[in-house]
């Protein structure tokens, strides 16, 4: 058996963990730049706001409801993450984190007795530890559990956990489970489905073998036997890391001056090697990269990168933070007004064989060095330490709703005042 968790409506719930007077609110987070709305409370969906709404289109309908408006907090987040994953650990010791607030566990070889009451407790446990809400599904398969999840959030009876194993049960959930949701069915797959006539997840697991394996290849057909609740999705597949990592965004204001540039093309290089160690990877090449607003027609425009190469694979915070300010400096111009850069590593392995030139001494101390920068990293928050030239270590975007840091910044603890 597999568990999906997912946390409900994730980034506006841990905005309600420190203000818990927002609960039974309308409460929505908005993307980088305070653009978008990329997350909302259940009460923010009964508005009738949108996932990607702009934030200026649905502006009206916040200041007429009252909605609490949060600019994203991503240290926040990812803190409340990894205490979602720890409470998850308790229940199994295969916990599989898929996305920021999804996991799946693995919980073949355990002895359950009643596992429509493990995944209520499960959920139970998450929000009395974290305050988080958790939809908990389990089924035979990944896919399976996937959907079970989902009905926990469309049925509140079901208090948080759902169990669907019988095949009479899994057909009628199918029967009324649009294909085009299903996880795995990607938006061409879905076109294609829909000109066969296919509407529904039952409907697929219908199609023949053969048609299945001819029109949809590998991933289809597992996805085919996972709704049969074959389990054909394993672990360590999603497990592979990324085969490129990029860290860019666009800047709140447009970047003039030289040392503002280097400064933040740094920042987005020291983001990109946290990333890269994280997944155990080495980088190869680096690709630098800016470009202007094209919105502002009177404005020169440009959209330049310049690709690097190491001397060898390496994933040294030193090396790679120098050489992005180098590349900087050559891909600037004083002329330009800058609205968005980058960095992204493009060739990337996963060992890393010494040259020949070098001394191993050096190695060791470069690699105990950027070990002590992600411990402090990880203790004392992302911005705690940074290279001289990377500033204020911050991405200039437009935030104006942002909340604390509570669990990720000393200065940021909440305090609570006891009568
Ligand atoms: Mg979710």
């Amino acid at each position: 058996m597999y568990a999906l968790a997912d946390c409900n409506n994730f980034f506006a719930s841990c905005e309600r963990v420190f203000r818990p007077e927002l609960n039974g609110k309308p409460v929505i987070v908005l993307s980088n730049n305070d653009g978008c709305a990329i997350a909302r409370s259940n009460e923010a969906k009964a508005l009738g706001i949108k996932m990607g709404d702009p934030y200026f289109k649905i502006k009206p309908i916040i200041e007429a409801n009252h909605v609490a408006v949060f600019s994203s907090n991503f240290p926040l987040y990812g803190d409340m993450s990894r205490r979602v994953q720890e409470v998850l650990r308790m229940f199994s010791p295969a916990v599989e984190p898929y996305s920021i607030d999804e996991s799946f566990l693995d919980l073949s070889g355990l002895e359950v007795a009643d596992f429509q009451a493990l995944a209520q407790e499960i959920s139970r446990t998450c929000l009395r530890y974290t305050a988080i809400p958790l939809s908990v599904g389990i089924a035979p398969s990944k896919t399976l559990a996937k959907i079970a999840s989902k009905l926990c959030k469309q049925y509140p009876r079901l208090e948080g956990g759902c169990y669907m194993y019988r095949p009479q049960d899994i057909e009628k959930v199918l029967r009324r489970f649009p294909v085009q949701d299903v996880w795995g069915i990607g938006r061409r797959s879905a076109r294609r489905l829909a000109d066969m006539g296919i509407r529904t997840a039952w409907d697929y697991t219908q199609l023949p073998e053969t048609t299945v394996r001819k029109v949809f290849n590998l991933p289809g057909f597992r996805t085919w036997k996972e709704l049969q609740g074959t389990p054909c999705i394993q672990f360590e597949d999603m497990l592979e890391p990324k085969q490129s990592i990029c860290v860019s965004r666009s800047f709140s204001h447009d970047v003039r001056a030289l040392d503002e540039f280097v400064e933040q093309i740094t920042t987005f290089a020291g983001k990109a090697v946290e990333k890269l160690r994280a997944q155990g990877s080495f980088a190869l090449e680096m690709a630098v990269f800016a470009m202007t607003n094209r919105f502002k027609e009177n404005l020169p425009q440009s959209n330049e990168g310049r690709y690097v190469m190491f001397p060898e694979a390496t994933q040294d915070y030193r090396t790679i933070v120098t050489t992005a300010a180098e590349t900087a400096r050559i891909i600037f111009h004083p002329e330009l007004a800058y609205k968005k850069g980058g960095v992204v590593f493009t060739k990337m392995e996963q060992t890393h064989t010494p040259s020949l030139f070098d001394k191993p001494e050096d190695a060791e101390r470069e690699a105990r060095l950027s070990a002590s920068i992600d411990h402090i990293k990880k203790s004392f928050g992302e911005e705690s330490l940074l290279f001289g030239i990377q500033g204020d270590g911050k991405f200039h975007m437009a935030q104006d709703f942002k909340s604390p840091h509570y669990t990720t910044r000393w200065s940021d603890l909440p305090s609570v005042s006891v009568k």
